[in-house]
């Protein structure tokens, strides 16, 4: 068990993120406190019968009262109304962060409401499932994720380092920089392929010749893997699609172009082009396995039925 680096945590919005971080931070005995919240009653009474926080509060002016790090876990698209309601609450010298996937608009729509007394520290646990609500979190969801940190430029680096200290207790691994990096890093990295999968899932569904069940019974093919990033948290997405949309546009132009050359490449029968292409990305893919990003395991180390069980089906 860890000293507690914090006394009081408040968490608002108590869904994959929040309680992913209430169940980490009790079983490393991180802070000594934690206070729940949810916008509905259905949730806050899901939260109360699932038992990882301490204390459920009724909304999240009381949820912040005495509270020294209060992080917000709810789709980015509520963030400023969020702050502008608690502000005038926030202890003085409390640490107040999020977990958005998107940090340029966090911190304008954020910062505004704040008030100088407290330390805004924006971060990013890049680190999720395709499951969303109390019941999908789990303590070792940020075990060797990355934290992505970015501090405003007049941020006190001391809070920054303590909430930094947290994150690494949770089992993560803790990074810093601009908020308008990160976007930038993010929309090629995470938001234009949650945009492709939802792309071809929605194509796939609508296609005329090819029926819905044998979408369903040929899945295996690569698609598979699109349709569990296609059942992200709709709400959740849409924010970040509308919070990040300079970023995503301007890497959506490139990959385009992109596109458009494999698309001519094929088209043309240049073999050459696409062979020299797929073998660049094989080897991103073998770079991400090396330095311990994924598992080197194939299919991402699904189990496969030996040949006897096979033979029953
Ligand atoms: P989630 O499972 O859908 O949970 C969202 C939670 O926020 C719910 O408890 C919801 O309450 C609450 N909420 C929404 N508006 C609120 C408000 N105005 N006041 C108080 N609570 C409010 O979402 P999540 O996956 O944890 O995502 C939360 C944040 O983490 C998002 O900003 C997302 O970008 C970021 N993030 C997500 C992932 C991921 O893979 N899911 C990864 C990294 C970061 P109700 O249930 O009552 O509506």
């Amino acid at each position: 068990m860890t000293k507690p680096i914090f006394e009081k945590l408040a968490l608002i919005g108590s869904g994959l993120i929040g309680s992913s971080i209430a169940h980490a931070a009790r079983a490393q005995g991180v802070v000594r406190t934690i206070v729940a919240t949810a916008r509905s009653e259905k949730t806050r009474q899901r939260v109360k019968e699932l038992g990882f926080a301490d204390e459920v509060a009724a909304d999240n002016i009381a949820a912040v009262k005495d509270a020294d790090l209060v992080i917000v876990c709810i789709p980015v698209g509520q963030s400023g109304a969020v702050a502008q309601e608690i502000g005038p609450h926030l202890k003085a010298g409390a640490i107040v962060s999020d977990v958005g996937s998107v940090k340029g608009s966090v911190l304008r729509d954020m910062a505004p409401f704040l008030p100088k007394n407290v330390h805004f520290v924006p971060a990013h646990p890049v680190a999720g499932t395709e499951n969303s609500g109390p019941d999908s979190g789990f303590a070792e969801l940020f075990v060797n994720r990355w934290c992505i940190l970015t501090p405003p430029a007049d941020a006190d680096a001391a809070a920054v380092e303590r909430l930094a200290l947290f994150w690494r207790t949770l089992g993560a691994k803790v990074e810093s920089m601009s908020a308008e990096h990160h976007d930038l890093v993010l929309a090629i990295t995470s938001h234009v392929p949650h945009l492709i999968a939802y792309t071809i899932v929605g194509t796939a569904d609508e296609l005329g010749e090819v029926t819905q069940s044998e979408v369903l019974q040929f899945s295996a093919g690569g698609f598979r893997d699109f349709t569990r990033i296609a059942a992200s948290d709709p709400t959740m997405w849409r924010d970040v699609f509308l919070a990040n949309r300079e970023a995503v546009l301007e890497m959506l132009g490139r990959f385009n172009e992109d596109l458009s050359a494999l698309t001519r490449a094929m088209r043309s029968g240049d073999g050459d082009v696409l062979f020299e292409h797929f073998t660049r990305t094989r080897a991103i893919r073998r770079g991400i396995v090396q330095i311990g990003q994924d598992s080197a395991a194939p299919d991402f180390g699904r189990t496969h039925p030996t040949l006897t069980e096979a033979k029953k089906d």
